[in-house]
């Protein structure tokens, strides 16, 4: 599994509340914890649409 480019992952923010995301980088996700949204990574790259993301189950946790 390929990982983001550390650039890019530094302005990335959520394209819904414009926040902060957590990388998850063994899951290949991009976490949002105020939407609890997991957005995928594939091949490198962050799909940030709302549509493809995964809602995050109330007991999962963000680290
Ligand atoms: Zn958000």
């Amino acid at each position: 599994m390929s990982a983001i480019d550390p650039r890019l992952l530094e302005i990335l923010v959520c394209p819904l509340c414009k926040g902060p995301l957590v990388y998850r980088r063994e899951a290949g996700e991009l976490l949002c914890r105020g939407d609890r949204l997991g957005f995928p990574v594939k091949d490198g790259i962050p799909v940030m649409l709302e549509e493809d993301a995964r809602k995050l189950p109330p007991e999962e946790e963000i680290g």
